[in-house]
Parts: structure tokens; sequence; C-alpha cells
């Protein structure tokens, strides 16, 4: 009688031996995920190359969608088609501006910081969203990934003949550029809550100005950022 209750107690301290032990482990790893989270957005280095001030307006409106492009110099330098400054040079030489701009290697430029209207979507429609006809930028922060598209997709500005000679590793997006822009979205949702993770709030160019506009294209790969 006397074993069994010995044994008895045992099973109990056993018990809660094994309870404490699941707690610890589950406050551990969630200490973990929340640090490896803030750890994240450290990482995103973002080099501040502001455009003036012409360049964009005050915002009026609250931000509720994020647009992605693609841009490249290829038109004029198809075998360095990637050049930060000659592709800056295009937006001030047409009057059009960004958010943001992730290099090949998954580097990111400011250009125009969140709290002005950038000039980067233009006119459009968005389904669900009849206020925003031809004022998305007043609603959205721009995200510009260096890429060329699909030897379709490039046709108005990159003749055929001129496309092939493009070297296949430069068309399409790299690793880098989708690690980089999980990182940057994540940052950017966490400070914009009215932006929703889905693709009606975050969408491609493509998708609002249809017949006018083929970036990011078909080689995007949405499921690489979750969408
Ligand atoms: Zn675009």
């Amino acid at each position: 009688m006397k074993m069994q209750m010995i044994n008895g107690v045992k099973r109990i301290l056993i018990v809660i031996l094994l309870i404490m032990l699941l707690s610890f482990i589950l406050v551990v790893s969630k200490s973990e995920s929340i640090l490896a989270s803030s750890d994240d957005l450290e990482k995103i280095q973002i080099k501040n190359v502001l455009l003036p001030k012409e360049y964009s307006e005050p915002r009026q409106s609250p931000i509720t969608h994020v647009v992605l492009h693609f841009t490249s110099n290829a038109a004029a330098k198809f075998r360095d088609p990637y050049r930060f400054e000659e592709i800056l040079d295009i937006f001030i030489e047409y009057g059009v501006s960004v958010h943001y701009m992730i290099g090949r290697k998954g580097e990111v430029y400011r250009l125009i910081p969140e709290n002005r209207v950038a000039y980067h979507a233009g006119k459009g429609e968005l389904p669900g969203f009849p206020k925003y006809k031809d004022r998305l930028n007043d609603f959205s922060i721009g995200i510009e990934l260096m890429g060329i598209g699909t030897k379709a997709e490039m046709r108005t500005v990159i003749p055929d003949f001129i496309y092939d000679f493009i070297d296949p590793r430069k068309i399409g997006y790299t690793d880098a550029q989708y690690d980089t822009l999980c990182q940057l979205l994540e940052d950017i949702l966490v400070r914009n809550s009215n932006i929703l993770r889905d693709k009606n709030h975050i969408i491609g160019h493509d998708e609002y100005a249809v017949n006018r506009k083929v970036d990011p294209g078909s080689m995007f790969d949405w499921s690489r950022i979750g969408l």
C-alpha cells in the first residue's frame, strides 16, 4: 500500500515536471520567433537617395495599397541594364517617382518617403475601388524591382533581336530580390495597418493599368511573397 502511494506521488511529480518542461519550451520558442522577426526588419539596409520635392506631393489619403513594378535601362543598355543612377535618370527625365527600388542583389533605395505621394501608378482602374480611378498614387506605396520581363512583355521597349542578346540571368527576378521584398513588405505592413496582406491590396501595376502596363509581369512569382 505504501509503495503504491509512493509510485502515485512519483507519477504526479513526473507529470508536473513534464508540464513545466513543455511550457518552458513554448516560452523559449515564442521569444525566439519574436527575436527572429525583429532581426529581419533590422536586416534591411535602406539607402536614402531622395528625389527632389517636385517628384512627390504631401499625402492626404490613407495608404491602403502597395503597387509592384519592374524597371531597367535595357532599352538603352541591354548588356548592362541595372545601373541605379541610369535608371534614376530615366525617372527624372519622365517625371516619375516611386517610394522604393530593389536592386538585383536585394539592395533597397528609398526615393520618396512614405508620407508623400509618389508618381508611379498613373492612370488606371482597380476593381472594387471605384474611387481610385486614376488616383491610385494617392493611396499607395510604390516598389520598383530592377527586372526585365518576357520578350512579349518587353516588345514595346526592346525589339526582339536585341532582347535575344540579353543575358538570361538578367531576365526575371533574383532570390535576393524576393527575400528583400518579403522583409520590406513585412516592414511596410507593420507600419500601415490599412494595407491588408492579400492580392486585393498588394497588386501589380499590370492589374491597375491593364491595357497600358505589363509590370511586374508573368515572371514575377507571387507565391514567393506569400500571395
Ligand atoms: Zn510600373
